[in-house]
Formats: structure tokens, sequence, C-alpha cells
């Protein structure tokens, strides 16, 4: 005997697709939206089907954006010559939140975990090296996280930036190791990026 009616019970198994959202905590919100005005869920489901349609990832830094170039690449007052290579869109995020940097960003949409599949072609690592090449970029501050694999990215990122005239730079002190630098207070993370160092090449 079907005890869910079936609309909610695919609502409650789309919610579990979602990153963090158990079976109870589905179910939760599924009862929640239907006890509301169907308004809310009308407007919820709007607000879905319009992701992908309206925000599409930036072409110079691969940020998400609803033009192209995105309004940071755009801003004739920040310094586009110096370039933060962050993991995710979540960490320009809260680097911005800080008002320290005034360059602009490269997103790598993950880190390498070539455990998982992940290498360099699976993440915007060429592109970032294209376009050292090919925008006069003077400076490159790589921000990944200091937990494991934003070290190896980062790694990876400082051997093949060697051989390009660039200068590299990294975020230096007030980064607790092993944590993901969108959970970084606003004070600690602006210190890193004012502290950020120069690394020998
Ligand atoms: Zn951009």
């Amino acid at each position: 005997m079907q005890v869910v009616p079936p609309a909610l019970e695919r609502l409650m198994s789309d919610l579990t697709r979602l990153p963090g959202i158990g079976q109870k905590t589905a179910s939760r919100l599924a009862l929640y939206l239907l006890r509301r005005p169907p308004a809310e869920a009308l407007n919820l489901s709007a607000s879905l089907a319009e992701l992908h349609s309206s925000i599409q990832l930036c072409s110079r830094c691969f940020a998400f954006s609803e033009n192209d170039p995105c309004r940071i690449c755009e801003d004739a007052r920040r310094n586009n010559r110096l370039v933060c290579v962050v993991e995710e869109p979540g960490d320009l995020l809260a680097i911005e939140k800080t008002g320290a940097f005034r360059g602009v960003y490269h997103i790598l949409h993950g880190v390498l975990a070539p455990m998982e599949g992940i290498g360099p072609d699976e993440l915007k690592i060429r592109e970032l090296f294209q376009r050292v090449r090919s925008q006069g970029i003077e400076e490159i501050l790589i921000a990944t996280s200091s937990t494991v694999p934003g070290e190896a990215t980062a790694s990876y990122l400082i051997d093949h930036l060697s051989g390009l005239p660039v200068k590299v730079t990294r975020l230096a002190c007030g980064i607790p190791m092993g944590m993901d630098i969108k959970y970084a207070d606003e004070h600690t993370l602006s210190r890193a990026i004012e502290s950020r160092q120069f690394i020998e090449k």
C-alpha cells in the first residue's frame, strides 16, 4: 500500500540528492512546503527552473554569473593583472566579503583528487595557464584551502607556473591547517590576503 502520495515521495527523493540532506531532513522540508501556501512552492520551483537558463560561467574567471564577462572581470577599477585562484565559487564570495582583494579571480571548480579520477583536465587548470600566457597577468595568488587536496593542487599549480613569466604568491598566516577557506572569518581571511608570501620558483 502506498502510504506517501507519489508527488511527495518524488520531492523527498529529489531533495535527498542535495548535499547534506538525509531522508529525515528531506521529509521535513517536503512536508513544510506542503503546509505553506502553494505560491511559495511555485516561487521556489520558478527559481530552480531559472537557475540554469539565467546563470552561466564567466568565460574568463569561471565564476557563476548572469553576464559574461562577470561583473568582477568587467570592473575597470579592479586590477586584472592580479589573479586569485580559488577552488569554488563560495571561496570567491568569502574573499569578496573581506574587501581586502582588488584583483580578479580564477575558479578551478574543484581540487585535484586522483583517487576520485579528478585530474587537471577535470578542473579549469589549462584555462588558468592559458590566461597567464595571453592576458599579461603579473601575479597569481593561490588561495586553495589548506587541506591535503588543496595543498596538492597548489603544488601542482606552482610547479607548472614556474616556467611562465608570472609572480606566484600564496595566502599566508591566518588560515588554520585543514580548514576550508570558506569557513574562515573575514578578519582571518583578510590578514591572510595582506600577508601573502612570495614563492621562490
Ligand atoms: Zn569573471
